[in-house]
């Protein structure tokens, strides 16, 4: 029935049923879209939003799936995925408007072949820039959010909206655009000359990477660093390293990181949070928060 009005909202819409997520998120875990969807114009997104507040059906939206859990089982709804808004263009010499989807890697990839610099904090951060703005993500004190001008955003009652730097709040992994539903369709940013300097600082952040495992699923940092502690090494402190639920497991390697061994479910990484967070309460009465999104809980 709903798949039915779907293909008369959009008819030229590929829209899937059933759809495996755990190949589309980075921890591969999670259960099936029920209808999973990548409009590739601003038009199609807003049509299929508007859609989906009209049929109240639930939405979903993924970038690069580098930041959420699923649950295991099949997702309600539609899953909304942001692959298709992937275009990047050059307003000025060091401003650019870039869609939701593209990735940053690819962002760095620009800047490098303009000589500029700003962003080498997201040295090696896999995932969108839709993702990243939503958690503000970064390193060492800095985060994406820093370099945004505007942000374009298809809002709840299904209107686009442009959003001024200044009319957004962000801070260590918050961004106020995440405060209610809505969809990042674009973001202009302002970027920097490069100067000398700038390689060793990417030096340094890619070599922070060598310390955070590689071999397994995982999804980063699993909870966010509580104001003047680290969350890695709260959770070392309390014994957390090797605890394992099913094929979730936290890395000997880096206690923040949660890894899929194989055959971990959603289910089974959620049970390991809530011991981990238990478990640093007990010891310090500090309550862990989660950086990874949990959706469709
Ligand atoms: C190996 C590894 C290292 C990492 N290192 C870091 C790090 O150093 N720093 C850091 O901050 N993060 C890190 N991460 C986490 C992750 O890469 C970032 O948070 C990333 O920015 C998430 O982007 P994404 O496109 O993958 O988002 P997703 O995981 O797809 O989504 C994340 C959240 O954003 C929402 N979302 C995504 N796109 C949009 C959109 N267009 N509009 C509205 N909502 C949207 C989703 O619904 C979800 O709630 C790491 C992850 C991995 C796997």
């Amino acid at each position: 029935m709903l798949l039915n009005k779907l293909h008369v909202a959009l008819p030229n819409l590929n829209i899937e049923e059933n759809k495996p997520l755990s190949p589309l998120c980075t921890l591969h875990v999670g259960g099936k879209a029920e209808f999973f969807v990548a409009p590739s114009s601003i038009e199609e997104m807003r049509i299929l939003y508007n859609f989906a507040l009209s049929e109240n059906c639930d939405i979903y939206v993924l970038g690069g799936g580098s930041n959420v859990i699923f649950p295991d089982g099949i997702v309600k709804g539609i899953v909304i995925s942001t692959e298709n808004l992937n275009s990047f263009s050059w307003r000025t010499e060091i401003t650019a408007d870039i869609d939701s989807g593209f990735k940053l890697p690819l962002i760095m990839k620009e800047l490098r072949e303009k000589n500029l610099a700003g962003m080498e904090f997201a040295a090696g951060i896999p995932g969108t820039l839709g993702g990243a703005i939503m958690g503000n993500a970064g390193a060492g004190g800095h985060g994406i959010c820093e370099l945004l001008d505007e942000v374009i955003t298809l809002e709840s009652d299904g209107e686009i909206k442009t959003w001024p730097i200044n009319a957004i709040n962000y801070s260590y992994r918050y961004c106020s655009l995440s405060d209610s539903k809505r969809i990042i369709i674009s973001a202009r940013m302002t970027f920097r000359k490069s100067n000398p300097k700038d390689k060793d600082v990417l030096e340094n952040f890619l070599l922070r990477r060598g310390s955070q495992p590689h071999a397994f699923g995982n999804a980063g940092c699993t909870f966010k660093n509580p104001e003047g502690y680290s969350a890695g090494k709260l959770l070392d402190d309390c014994g957390c390293k090797n605890l394992c639920v099913g094929d979730a497991v936290v890395s000997e390697q880096h206690a923040n990181f949660i890894l899929n061994r194989g055959h971990a479910k959603s289910s089974d990484v959620i049970k390991l949070m809530k011991i981990c967070i238990q478990k640093v309460f007990d010891s310090t009465g500090i309550k862990l928060e989660p950086e990874i999104k949990i959706l469709g809980e």
